[in-house]
């Protein structure tokens, strides 16, 4: 989003404040442009003969936004057997979509499996019952690392005590499953968690990767999952994918070399691909000042940003209806009957009640973690390509929120 002559404008000088006029708020927007600069800069990052990024869809998975994905070049990470079916209805090939649950059941995984798509088994149990029942069907491993890493306890998945993956150090029992049931490991995977800074972190976790790769002489692809930061603050902070890119890809290809085998290189990056790319807006119900604090309450909450609140998440907030004169402190809070504040002490250009606010960072998480709570619609999405406004998903209605309850009438 730049700045120029007092307008918010996305790529193609697309006007937010007349996105916000023409749908109504609150409203989600997406930058495919920037989703696009994402996905080139990871490309690009990683010189090695073969690469897939599959787009872990959790993060934002509207199906406009998955078939823009694939115009890209991209695969899908799945993570449930809907995501799934979303994925094949967006044009995917089930070659192209990988399915990484956790703690679903086996039925769940033989319905991915008679999709077609990808499978990946993060424990023992069920490595075994599906090899039993489908040895000719080949899976990958996700493997926990116990490498603590990420920007919090809930999004830090390859620990120790993580219910992500199964331990390296049982690998032995992977082997010897496979090998009882005649199976094939054609992948194996590590996802240590999210916001991760470190290069280091991803190497530490390569070279665990490649000890395993070892024993599966029938392997195909090594998956390093994600976890890639990007910046919320102004500070910057982000994780440094060139610098990232040119060591893994450096080692491994010698890891390739050394062995003699040509495998193909996985990440799966949700955040890193749409995070940038997404903007909220909301609108300014009332501005309310008390002996402290000068309060802007929003037309949106917790229902459909929950990031703030759940994971104490920093979004940067501007107001694009004023973008000058006299500068204000303000705490951005919602409108859900509990407290769900959005920012504290944010300097913003001065608020007037119905003023259109604008959060960055709106791409991942945000829209796939909205609810119906306090009995509102969620927002409308749109999509901005070529310089062009497409509503992807239309606001909900009363409809819609009363579309699956059962009127009892015996009262
Ligand atoms: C959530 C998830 C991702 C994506 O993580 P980001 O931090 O959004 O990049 C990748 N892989 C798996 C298995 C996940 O569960």
């Amino acid at each position: 989003m730049k700045l120029t002559n007092g307008r918010y404008t996305l790529s193609g000088d697309v006007d937010l404040l007349q996105l916000s006029e023409k749908y109504g708020c609150p409203l989600y927007v997406y930058d495919a442009e920037i989703i696009k600069r994402q996905y080139e800069k990871m490309i690009k990052a990683f010189d090695v003969p073969n690469l897939k990024i599959n787009y872990a869809c959790k993060a934002l998975n509207n199906i406009s936004i998955l078939k823009y994905m694939k115009s890209l070049g991209a695969g899908l990470d799945t993570v449930s057997i809907q995501e799934v079916q979303i994925g094949l209805r967006a044009g995917f090939a089930p070659d192209d979509i990988i399915f990484t649950p956790n703690c679903v059941s086996l039925e769940e995984i033989i319905a991915a499996k008679n999709l077609g798509v990808r499978i990946n088994i993060d424990n023992l149990s069920i490595l075994e019952e599906f090899g039993h029942m489908f040895p000719d069907y080949p899976v990958c491993v996700r493997i926990n690392p116990h490498i603590l890493a990420g920007g919090n306890t809930k999004i830090s998945v390859g620990h120790i005590d993580s219910k992500f993956g199964i331990s390296f150090h049982q690998v032995p029992l992977i082997m010897r499953i496979a090998k009882a049931n005649k199976m094939r490991i054609e992948g194996v995977h590590m996802h240590t968690g999210s916001d991760i800074l470190d290069a280091e972190v991803f190497l530490q976790g390569a070279e665990i990767l490649f000890d395993i790769a070892d024993h599966f002489p029938e392997l195909k692809y090594l998956d390093f999952g994600s976890g890639f930061k990007v910046p919320y603050k102004d500070d910057g902070i982000q994780t440094d994918i060139s610098d990232l890119g040119k060591k893994i890809s450096k080692r491994f290809k010698t890891y390739c070399k050394s062995r003699d085998r040509e495998l193909t290189l996985m990440f799966e990056p949700g955040k890193y691909l749409v995070s940038e790319a997404g903007y909220f807006l909301v609108k300014t119900n009332v501005v309310k000042q008390t002996t402290s604090t000068v309060f802007v309450g929003v037309d949106s909450g917790l229902n459909h940003l929950i990031r703030p609140m759940f994971y104490d998440a920093y979004h940067k907030i501007v107001n694009l209806s004023k973008t000058s004169g006299k500068e204000r402190i303000y705490t951005v809070v919602g409108y859900i009957c509990e407290t769900d504040t959005f920012g504290v002490n944010r300097k913003m250009h001065e608020v007037h009640d119905g003023d259109v606010l604008a959060f960055y960072n709106a791409g991942a998480y945000c829209y796939t973690m909205a609810s119906n709570y306090n009995s509102r619609y969620r927002p409308a999405e749109v999509l901005v390509v070529d310089g062009k406004d497409y509503l992807i998903r239309q606001r909900e209605t009363m409809e819609d929120l009363m579309k699956n309850q059962i009127e009892l009438e015996i009262f």
